[in-house]
């Protein structure tokens, strides 16, 4: 059991909420901030990830993309946009209406942490 600079910790907390609309590689991250060792940016990531903190939402090519998670986002679906990388949250009845159509179409039982993946207004209105 190691515990990491507290400072460095919370500049690494930070830096996920202040940018909780999109998710970032850890290389991203080590990217952003300078201030804290690579090393020690990917080992704050795999423990805030643990702590559930952070989720990981996809897959940029082979690297992992966690994003900050507010609390209670295990209980709704989100969708992220390919445009601009960022992740929004559906609210609970739009999350239980989409169960309950696949579930009655399908029989299918789908997770609450389901990400749907696709283009935002923003980006589909400026052709990206
Ligand atoms: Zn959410
Ligand atoms: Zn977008």
């Amino acid at each position: 059991m190691s515990t990491y600079n507290t400072r460095q910790r919370s500049t690494v907390e930070g830096f996920f909420r202040d940018h909780g609309d999109r998710g970032f590689t850890p290389e991203d991250t080590a990217a952003a901030l300078s201030s804290v060792p690579r090393s020690t940016v990917y080992r704050l990531i795999a423990q805030l990830a643990d702590e559930g903190m952070l989720r990981r939402t996809a897959t940029d090519g082979r690297k992992a993309v966690y994003q900050y998670q507010e609390k209670g986002c295990s209980s709704h679906m989100h969708i992220r946009c390919l445009g601009c990388g960022r992740t929004m949250h559906l609210d609970e009845p739009t999350t239980r209406a989409i169960e309950e159509i696949v579930s009655s179409a399908t029989g299918f039982d789908v997770l609450d942490t389901t990400v749907f993946e696709g283009v935002c207004r923003e980006c589909r209105e400026c052709g990206r």
